[in-house]
């Protein structure tokens, strides 16, 4: 999508801190940490929301938390654990309308998940 900030994160025309790569797969530092590692794992693949995802893109899901798990033996944090977001539509206050985990770790947090 050409105006879509993550595909142009993608293809190289916007700089990002890549951790982990695959063909179907990317993750990367957000650029306003939440958290001492805050890594976002999207799929190459232009998908807007949670919702959007059809049966024969599923896969990608899986693939996603395979991805996840690499990320975190990467960064050391697979005993100390991490959390997981992913915000869909409004009410979420999602901002950037392609499908994206938030991995945040390396500080205990609280039991709120909601700002
Ligand atoms: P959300 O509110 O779930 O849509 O989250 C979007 C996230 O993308 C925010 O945490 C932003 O800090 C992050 N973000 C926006 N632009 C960039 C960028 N160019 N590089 C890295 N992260 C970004
Ligand atoms: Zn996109």
């Amino acid at each position: 999508m050409d105006d879509c900030i993550f595909c142009k994160i993608i293809n190289g025309q916007i700089p990002s801190e890549k951790v982990y790569e695959d063909d179907e797969i990317l993750a990367f530092k957000d650029i306003k940490p939440s958290a001492p590692i805050h890594i976002l794992v999207i799929p190459k693949k232009h998908i807007s929301t949670l919702m959007e995802i059809n049966e024969e893109d599923m896969y990608l899901m899986e693939k996603i938390m395979k991805a996840i798990h690499k990320i975190a033996k990467q960064q050391g944090i697979e005993k100390s654990g991490f959390r997981l977001i992913a915000s869909c539509g409004p009410d979420s206050g999602q901002e950037v309308m392609h499908i994206h985990f938030h991995l945040l770790a390396g500080k205990k947090m609280g039991p709120k998940i909601v700002a």
